[in-house]
């Protein structure tokens, strides 16, 4: 996984002293026993709020996220702007939302999943074979067992 940590802003629950501070959500004063400061800013509780899943960030964890202008749970972060890992098959970065294919460790984006020496792609429910990190049709898998290409390759 990897994750821009600069996106990560700590929240902090801190009682009010001295003068009512404003709500940066709601612009209201906050009467409240305890607000939450974050971003340089004060929030009521309620109003620090993910603006995605509505979550309230106070309770989900103690970091926010954010990008883009957006308020962000560390979830809908990693949702929207994380990564799922690097591809095996092109080793280009997969961003989080993009559907992938996974095999044992491996990730691999939908349209480089195939064999990867006659490039036929899978179905639902065709086999395939990993060897040597390699993806396999089912053909080429067992035309390598009977000529010993793999094992020679093995550690
Ligand atoms: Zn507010
Ligand atoms: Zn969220
Ligand atoms: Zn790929
Ligand atoms: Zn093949």
């Amino acid at each position: 996984m990897v994750l821009e940590q600069e996106d990560g802003v700590p929240m902090l629950s801190v009682q009010p002293k001295g003068k009512q501070k404003g709500c940066a959500g709601c612009n209201r004063k906050i009467k409240d026993r305890y607000l939450l400061k974050a971003l340089d800013k004060y929030w009521h509780e309620d109003c620090l709020k993910c603006a995605c899943c509505d979550c309230r960030l106070g309770e989900v964890g103690s970091t926010l996220y954010t990008k883009a202008n957006l308020i962000l749970c560390r979830r809908d972060y990693l949702r929207l702007f994380g990564t799922t890992g690097n591809c095996a098959a092109c080793s280009k970065l997969i961003p989080a939302f993009e559907m992938v294919m996974r095999a044992r460790d491996n990730v691999y984006h939908l349209d480089c999943f195939a064999c990867q020496l006659c490039n036929q792609r899978f179905c639902v429910g065709d086999k395939f074979f990993l060897k040597n990190n390699m993806i396999l049709c089912q053909m080429d898998y067992e035309e390598g067992q009977l000529n010993g290409t793999f094992e020679s390759q093995v550690q």
